[in-house]
């Protein structure tokens, strides 16, 4: 399962993380396990990220970075696009993720 490029119709944003929204399926409570979509512009899906890295790796501006997610089921660490408001949209992350949970759509920034 891929993140849903189209989040925004089918989850709602219930909060903020150093100023990246966090996104809930139907704005239901998020869990340990249950984690959501982090991220708007750069949207990272909690629950599908494994903590594979590429994606740290090779942002070429440091969008991402570690936070710990302890007893989620797929990893207890996750790529947080903490700098989302850097990206200069190459798309290398979306290109490198090995479970696809990575979406990154400039337009979508300025609709919330
Ligand atoms: S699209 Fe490029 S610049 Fe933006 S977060 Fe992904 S790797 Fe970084």
């Amino acid at each position: 399962m891929a993140i849903d490029p189209e989040f925004e119709q089918s989850y709602e944003q219930i909060g903020e993380n150093d100023d990246v929204a966090i996104w809930s399926p139907d704005g239901e409570e998020l869990t340990e396990e249950k984690q959501g979509i982090h991220g708007t512009h750069v949207a990272v899906d909690f629950d599908i990220c494994l903590a594979d890295g590429a994606c740290l790796e090779d942002c070429p501006v440091d969008v991402f970075e570690w936070v710990d997610t302890p007893g989620h089921p797929e990893s207890e660490i996750k790529a947080h696009p903490t700098h989302e408001e850097q990206c200069i949209d190459c798309m290398l992350c979306v290109d490198v993720c090995p479970v696809d949970a990575i979406d990154v759509d400039p337009s979508r920034a300025g609709r919330i």
